[in-house]
């Protein structure tokens, strides 16, 4: 029997999960993917074992149904197999959780009391944590925290301008994206080779949109908050807003708490400001003049936190672009180092064009990447590890 770990990154409208083969108490090859996406009456079902590919029509109508499905594939696909430990992903971990951890009974109930903190987010993780261990008793679930990564920083970095008490309650900038920064943290020597990487800004622009300063690989600073809405305009969330506007809102158009998680969470954002879409794919392929002024906007947010985020670090080193829009747009990763040069950052247009990895030209003081994120990979990584301290204890 093959020992492997099955990873699950859970979300409203998607469930992604991987099965990893364990070498050594270290996971090794990915053996097959699945994902389940746009939940609903016609979900989409893609289920990648080894190099066979299948796309599958399910009926999903939500993620209480999407669940069953997605089950019974992997449950196929582990025929053979041991199944030792699962990696989740878990959006936040509050005050108290920052490093991977064997979900118990007690801590499964304390992540709960978050779920107010990251409402798309934390009540779907938690979901996969009570599947996947009704389905397999028998191995550890572990939460991996997308928060975990930003606990380095400094107090200053993560305090708001708020009573003392309010910090003490939990009241602060946690940041997210944790996984996905670890990861690129962990390809930096080996991509980089030898460039100066002591400050750096890793730019994840995907669905949802955020930034990180790096010292050293370590975080010091980031554009998300308390909750996954602050910073940079996302898909369909606003980011930074200045709180005001939420006061006059309640008070001059009676929005309720319920009203106002909608519009922040669902309306905002890229789709908001083009009335269309928050699909940056579509957006850029559109003629219309609210699209380009939604890329347009995007593109300077980004570059002003990027200037935010330099100073933060006392200067900058390199700009690593990752996920959905960072990965595949060489448009939006050219207008927004356009606009990088007074900081040393010169782009090379035809590296660009290809991809990357390095996007800058030779004489760039600044240089620039693109480097592909596999949030996957660490929570397998850490469900390894994991697994490997509690069968050594
Ligand atoms: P998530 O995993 O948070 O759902 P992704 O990292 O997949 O998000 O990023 C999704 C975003 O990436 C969408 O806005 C999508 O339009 C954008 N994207 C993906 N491919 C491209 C592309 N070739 N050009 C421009 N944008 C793209």
């Amino acid at each position: 029997m093959t020992d492997v770990i099955l990873t699950l990154n859970a979300g409203s409208s998607s469930l992604k999960a991987g099965l990893y083969a364990l070498e050594n108490q270290r996971a090794g090859e990915l053996l097959a993917r699945f994902h389940l996406s746009a939940i609903g009456p016609d979900a989409a079902l893609a289920i990648t074992i080894g190099d066979k590919s299948e796309h599958r029509i399910v009926d999903a109508k939500d993620s209480d149904a999407a669940w069953p499905v997605l089950l019974e594939v992997i449950t196929s696909a582990l025929a053979g197999k041991t199944l030792r430990a699962v990696g989740h992903r878990v959006v936040h971990g509050g005050a108290d959780y920052a490093a991977p951890i064997i979900v118990s009974e007690t801590i499964r109930a304390q992540l709960e009391t978050l779920t107010p903190l990251a409402p798309l987010h934390e009540p779907y993780n938690l979901a996969g944590i009570d599947y996947a261990g009704a389905r397999w008793p028998d191995a550890l679930q572990i939460a991996c925290f997308d928060t975990g990564f930003h606990r380095s920083q400094p107090a200053k970095a993560q305090r708001f301008a708020l009573p003392h008490r309010y910090f003490d309650q939990g009241v602060l900038r946690y940041g997210f994206h944790g996984l996905s920064y670890e990861f690129i943290a962990s390809q930096m020597s080996s991509v980089m080779d030898g460039h100066p990487a002591e400050r750096v800004i890793i730019a994840h622009l995907g669905s949802g949109v955020s930034m990180c300063a790096l010292r050293d690989g370590v975080s010091v600073a980031t554009t998300m908050g308390f909750t996954a809405l602050a910073g940079l305009p996302m898909s369909t969330r606003c980011g930074d807003i200045d709180p005001g506007v939420l006061l006059y809102l309640q008070e001059v158009e009676g929005m309720s708490a319920a009203d106002l998680a909608h519009l922040l969470h669902k309306e905002s954002g890229l789709k908001g400001l083009s009335g269309m879409t928050g699909d940056m794919r579509a957006l850029e392929t559109s003629e219309k003049p609210r699209a380009k002024e939604a890329v347009e906007y995007f593109v300077y947010r980004c570059q002003r936190e990027i200037g935010s985020l330099a100073a933060a670090l006392g200067g900058l080193d390199a700009v690593i672009f990752t996920a959905g829009i960072g990965e595949n747009s060489p448009s939006v990763r050219a207008q927004i180092a356009n606009g990088l040069e007074w900081l040393g950052a010169k782009l090379d247009p035809e590296r660009n064009a290809e991809g990357g990895p390095k996007i800058s030209q030779p004489t760039s003081r600044v240089t620039l990447w693109s480097i592909r994120t596999d949030e996957e990979a660490m929570l397998a990584k850490h469900a390894a590890n994991c697994l490997a301290r509690e069968t050594s204890t």
